[in-house]
């Protein structure tokens, strides 16, 4: 293939792109040549490590083939983008994970697919003319290549910055933002090739490296985290269109170039990533939940068009200016059912799953999980199923033979119970994955029972209400071993959006208990507020426009509005039948000011919450409704009442 050249020179694994009329652009038969190479090169003996360059002056690699991209998109075949990208992640993944260093020597451009097999190696060289940037969003696509990984671990908020407005780094830029490693004068990288080529090491380029000076970016920080700190594209830009500073106009101008829908799951991608269960597998299935989409369902048809086949700047976006629908986000980054995303060695296989507690959850999470292709049985005392799952007649019985056993039950007595039946039953190594909301101490108590039995065991409770586990958007968080979290890792990836490894078995559960007290007390304050305006003959609607992206906004307004008619479609639309039900909610608030009182936490919130909730299931008529039927329980009251 004249595009590239992939061929051992001594003792070096050595692959040349060979495009520089086209900036290098990368091929899909380069992607694949390439992976063959590293594949090929792993177990020989003869290759001490893989020294990837580029010809030309101008670029390292700027980026994908898009053209064809274009042309197969228009004619409505959408699985060739998906197969393109399927394929350049996998050995985007294997450069990042390879076992012999991976040297690469980065010249003027390297952008998009550039870093993706620029910027995953051990030793990342850039020189005086290096420009790294991911412009992605100019075109309707988001960073990917696992360039979210780096982004997502670049310092303050830099990630957001470089992701959404495709700022191009110099070389010190480039080492701040975790692009690049090592600083080297260009007119040495010859001569370093030929000694990697030789019989030495990479150690020699460390002795090579020259200081990169100060980042321009680096004068810059303060603003970056000022203005990127938002959770919105909105916060972003509604803060940078306060300041009148240069650089904030410049980045103003910059933003309103990229497409809204692009930027938006940008910055959710980003913030998704962002903590300790950050992986670069994680990073690229986000990444693909998006580009799989992107030529059918976002702007990217219209963002090549612009760009390159008609040139004329003037892209169409999908959505106008600031705002685009959570729901619009949560559409482009819901897991991807068939044919997901397949790294090796972060793939579960078909795995054999128990489900305990088919309810308002269970049901719709098992649903998915058969939906992912593993063999699903499900058990619920009260003889419920859920779709794909074939059902049992006791706990035991799902939990024979079965690789993991799943609970999803109404609290820790029963989780108790059923533990002790299902323990018994399961196959050592097995693991007991808890998603109920339950005590810290049953969580701790089944996980030491696992521990003696033979069996990983992690307490995973989850957020996200029913619509959530419908849509396999739930965020995890999960306590126990590091070997629990990840046997359950892929799938916290079919059931939700997030998984966070809190800490030891427990953790979970104690994150989930501070949560749920936030919930229950903006429910409150959500309800109470809008029968407030009723009173003050404020029309609903407009309460929820101004509050849904005004400081007031929270969970409970925008996702879970408790009035009907108003906002996305919750539980108030359905005559307040849970969703998630008030004596839940007071079971919740019971737990954290249990936890509370353990460890002398002053919660006066909590503990109001917990009342009003208790009032309300045990005294008034919410046994029953959702936890959202305050709002009209406030309704009827005065003062007084
Ligand atoms: P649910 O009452 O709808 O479901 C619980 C199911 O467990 C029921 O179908 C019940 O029949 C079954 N069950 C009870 N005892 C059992 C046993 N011994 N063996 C087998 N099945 C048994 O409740 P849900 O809303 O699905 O909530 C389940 C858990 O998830 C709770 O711990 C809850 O706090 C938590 N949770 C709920 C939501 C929500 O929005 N509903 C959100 C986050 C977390």
């Amino acid at each position: 293939m004249s595009d590239i050249s992939i061929r051992q020179t001594g003792v070096a694994g050595r692959i040349t792109l060979m495009r520089p009329d086209a900036l290098n652009a990368l091929a899909y038969d380069m992607c694949l040549a390439i992976e063959a190479a590293l594949d090929r090169w792993r177990d020989d003996d003869s290759i001490a490590h893989i020294v990837i360059d580029a010809e030309g002056e101008r670029a390292f690699c700027a980026g994908g083939d898009i053209a064809e991209l274009y042309a197969k998109g228009i004619a409505g075949d959408f699985d060739y983008g998906r197969r393109f990208w399927a394929d350049e992640y996998r050995m985007n993944a294997k450069i990042f994970s390879y076992p012999k260093p991976v040297i690469s020597f980065l010249q003027g451009f390297t952008m998009g697919g550039g870093v993706g097999i620029g910027c995953h190696g051990s030793h990342r060289i850039v020189g005086q003319s290096s420009r790294i940037a991911m412009p992605e969003c100019g075109i309707g696509l988001i960073p990917d290549v696992g360039g979210t990984l780096m982004l997502a671990l670049a310092p303050g908020r830099l990630g957001e910055y470089l992701g959404t407005t495709a700022t191009r780094m110099t070389a010190a830029d480039a080492i701040l933002a975790g692009f690049a490693d090592l600083m080297i004068d260009e007119a040495a990288w010859p001569g370093l090739i030929e000694a990697l080529e030789t019989g030495g090491d990479a150690a020699g380029l460390e002795a090579a490296a020259t200081d990169p000076g100060a980042a321009p970016l680096q004068t810059h920080m303060a603003q970056i985290d000022r203005h990127f700190g938002g959770e919105t594209v909105r916060d972003i830009m509604t803060s940078l269109s306060h300041d009148d500073s240069d650089f904030a106009r410049d980045t103003l101008r910059s933003l309103s170039r990229m497409s809204p829908l692009s930027m938006a799951c940008t910055i959710e991608v980003i913030h998704r990533l962002r903590g300790p269960s950050l992986t670069l597998a994680r990073a690229l299935d986000l990444e693909y939940r998006f580009t799989s989409r992107a030529l059918e369902h976002g702007d990217l048809l219209e963002g090549i068009r612009a760009a390159i086949i008609d040139k004329d700047r003037k892209p169409v976006w999908q959505h106008a200016g600031r705002s685009v629908p959570p729901a619009e986000i949560s559409k482009m980054l819901m897991p991807v059912r068939d044919n997901p995303l397949q790294l090796e060695g972060t793939v579960m296989k078909r795995a054999k799953i128990g489900f305990i507690g088919l309810g308002n959850m269970g049901a719709p999470m098992a649903a998915n999980l058969a939906r992912a292709g593993h063999e699903v049985t499900g058990f619920d005392t009260a003889g419920t199923t859920a779709e794909g799952v074939s059902t049992t007649q006791t706990a035991a019985a799902v939990a024979t033979d079965a690789d993991v056993v799943i609970c999803m039950l109404p609290n820790g007595a029963i989780l108790r119970n059923v533990a002790e039946e299902v323990l018994r039953a399961m196959k050592k190594g097995a693991l007991l994955l808890d998603c109920s909301t339950v005590d810290v101490e049953a969580a701790r108590a089944v996980a030491a029972a696992a521990e003696d039995a033979g069996l990983l065991f992690a307490d995973a409770p989850v957020s996200g209400g029913i619509g959530g586990a419908s849509a396999g958007t739930l965020t995890f968080m999960a306590g126990g071993t590091e070997a629990a979290f990840q046997a359950a890792s892929p799938l916290f990836d079919v059931m939700g959006q997030k998984a966070v490894h809190c800490g030891e078995a427990g953790a979970g559960q104690a994150a989930k208990i501070c949560n749920n007290m936030i919930l229950g007390a903006t429910m409150i304050a959500t309800c109470e507020a809008f029968a407030l305006a009723d009173k003050l003959g404020l029309d609903r609607a407009r309460m929820f426009d101004v509050v849904s992206t005004s400081s007031g906004y929270s969970w409970s307004m925008n996702a879970y509005c408790p009035a009907p008619g108003i906002g996305p479609k919750s539980p108030a639309d359905n005559g307040y039948t849970p969703g998630f039900a008030s004596e839940l909610m007071v079971k919740d608030l019971g737990l954290s000011q249990q936890a509370a009182e353990a460890v002398d936490a002053d919660t006066p919130m909590g503990a109001l919450a917990l009342a009003l909730y208790r009032q309300f299931v045990e005294k008034e008529d919410g046994k029953g409704k959702d936890f959202s039927a305050m709002l009209p329980r406030f309704e009827a009251r005065g003062r007084s009442s």
